[in-house]
């Protein structure tokens, strides 16, 4: 499920794939099926995954297409180092989500439910470039993740974690 207040797509002069085809030539490396599955799968929707939670989308064991866990997390290192997604830790996990076409933003994560709101901010970019250049340092990047409990969850009408209210 797309996360709650996502932000617009922002225009990419090649597609995913063609991207991922250059890092892989520029690494010498060929592409092969099992990483076309996955990158199709990943891309499908703009997401907070973990392996897991990729496994159970992808097709099974002796199904076409199946695609070994190995397999996954190396293609996934792949994806993280040819910048097509952004990879963090997030309470014990490790979460992948889309670089590649979409915008830089930061996190707010409810430990109530467990789900990641997206929100970009300039007061908080501007602060960062101030800080950065007070010790004369070259930015690449930044990560914020402000915890909490969300409104739903705050006013009790949210209880348990959305994926066991699924189930
Ligand atoms: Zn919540
Ligand atoms: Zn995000």
């Amino acid at each position: 499920m797309p996360p709650e207040s996502a932000l617009d797509h922002v225009p990419v002069s090649v597609t995913p794939h063609e991207q991922f085809e250059r890092y892989l030539r520029s690494r010498g490396r060929r592409n092969t099926v099992q990483r076309r599955v996955v990158l199709d799968y990943v891309f499908r929707e703009h997401d907070h995954f973990d392996v897991d939670r990729l496994i159970e989308k992808l097709p099974r064991r002796g199904q076409p297409k199946y695609v070994s866990r190995p397999t996954i997390y190396r293609t996934l290192a792949e994806f993280v180092d040819a910048g097509l997604l952004r990879k963090f830790e997030l309470a014990g996990r490790t979460v992948y989500e889309l670089n590649y076409g979409y915008p830089e933003h930061d996190h707010l994560y409810c430990q109530g439910c467990q789900r990641l709101i997206e929100f970009q901010s300039d007061a908080l970019l501007a602060l960062r470039d101030e800080v950065a250049a007070r010790h004369r340092f070259r930015v690449t990047g930044h990560r914020l993740m402000i915890t909490g409990l969300c409104a739903a969850c705050q006013s009790g009408s949210r209880r348990r974690p959305r994926r066991q209210q699924q189930s």
